[in-house]
């Protein structure tokens, strides 16, 4: 009675080693819901295919990394000197295990790197570039500034979607000048191997996650359990808002807002109306009138109402043949915001 994520072992691992085959150095980022898998078991992966270093989002995932990930953890927010302060005045511990050897702090402003060295004189340190992404960094003058003064092991760059990243990443390198490694994000392998080529005397590496661990759509499945199936007669009342269904079916699923189910946007609505209508009432609002992501007897029925916390009310429409309770039914989610009861890796 839950949401499973499904995951043929074999095909998934062969994904992600020619992710690492065609992208040398990669860096695995492993962060928030963990891209579906949970992060305890991306450690275990990254572990695995034997790199030397992964990256996470926040401190409060350090602890977790280091347990889990027997490497290098460079951790992607910058330091932050005064909240490190303040949380050792809530709790006397500040951001945690600042002081591990194997942590790499990223350090975007001189205030925040002497507030690291005083707490943690050896700390290990790459400076972040601020780039057009415009959400953390130091402007390309100071990078190599800060890399001295924090003996840097390298710099980081944040690029946004699209292109024109090679020659953007490119003027950070002239500018920061000196041989050192550039850690950079969301740049393909092509754009990793063209950087090479016109720096070839420097290091690049991609960090990377979702075309690590969602490289290979057939590798996963998210499946829901069919909780209950009910006949509905032309206009009898369900749910919590007691809205008037069509004839047909009433069916009931594991999965509901709290594992992610309808939290991505409505893009997939099936016309400019109904796309204009889930903006006007707000996405969970509107729902019911897009096609839920359960696949049902071959069709992707409507939602009955608005998910609920951890199951949905899907509106089988008259003549599909209803599922059995104990069915499994397939769910197509954005594993960046799913968050499963389980794993199955087989
Ligand atoms: C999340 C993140 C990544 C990884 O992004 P994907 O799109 O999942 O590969 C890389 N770099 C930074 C700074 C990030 O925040």
């Amino acid at each position: 009675m839950a949401l499973t994520l499904h995951v043929d072992g074999a095909r998934w691992r062969a994904a992600q080693d020619a992710a690492i085959a065609a992208n040398p150095g990669l860096v695995p980022v492993v962060k928030g819901n963990g891209y579906g898998f949970g992060r305890e078991v991306l450690y275990a992966e990254a572990n695995r295919l034997r790199v030397t270093m992964i990256a996470v989002g926040t401190y409060a995932e350090v602890p977790g990394a280091l347990a889990g990930f027997s490497g290098d953890v460079l951790v992607m927010e910058p330091f932050r000197a005064a909240i490190h302060a303040a949380t050792q005045a809530a709790t006397q511990a500040g951001l945690p295990s600042v002081d591990d050897g194997r942590l790499v702090h990223t350090i975007t402003t001189r205030v925040d790197l002497d507030g690291l060295l005083a707490a943690n004189p050896a700390a290990r340190t790459v400076v972040e570039g601020l780039t057009s992404m415009g959400r953390f960094g130091a402007p390309a003058a100071r990078v190599g500034d800060l890399v001295a003064a924090g003996r840097g092991e390298g710099v980081t760059l944040h690029l946004p979607l699209g292109s024109g990243h090679v020659d953007e990443i490119s003027r950070f390198v002239e500018a920061v000048g000196g041989i050192r490694p550039f850690f950079v994000s969301h740049t393909t392998a092509d754009e990793v191997a063209a950087l090479r080529r016109r720096f070839p005397e420097h290091r690049f590496a991609a960090r990377v996650g979702t075309d690590l661990w969602l490289a290979d759509r057939a590798a996963y499945e998210m499946r829901s359990h069919v909780l209950d199936v009910r006949p509905l007669a032309k206009g009898d009342r369900v749910g919590y808002r007691q809205r008037p269904q069509a004839a047909g079916h009433l069916v009931v699923v594991s999965g509901g807002t709290s594992h992610g189910v309808a939290m991505e946007s409505p893009a997939s609505a099936a016309t400019a109306r109904s796309r204009a209508v889930a903006v006007a009432e707000g996405m969970l609002e509107a729902v019911h009138r897009v096609r839920s992501p359960f696949t049902v007897s071959g069709t992707m029925p409507r939602f009955a109402e608005p998910p609920h916390m951890q199951c949905s009310l899907l509106a089988l429409p008259e003549g599909v043949a209803p599922p059995s309770v104990g069915d499994t039914v397939p769910v197509r989610m954005r594993l960046t915001t799913a968050y499963p009861d389980a794993v199955v890796i087989e």
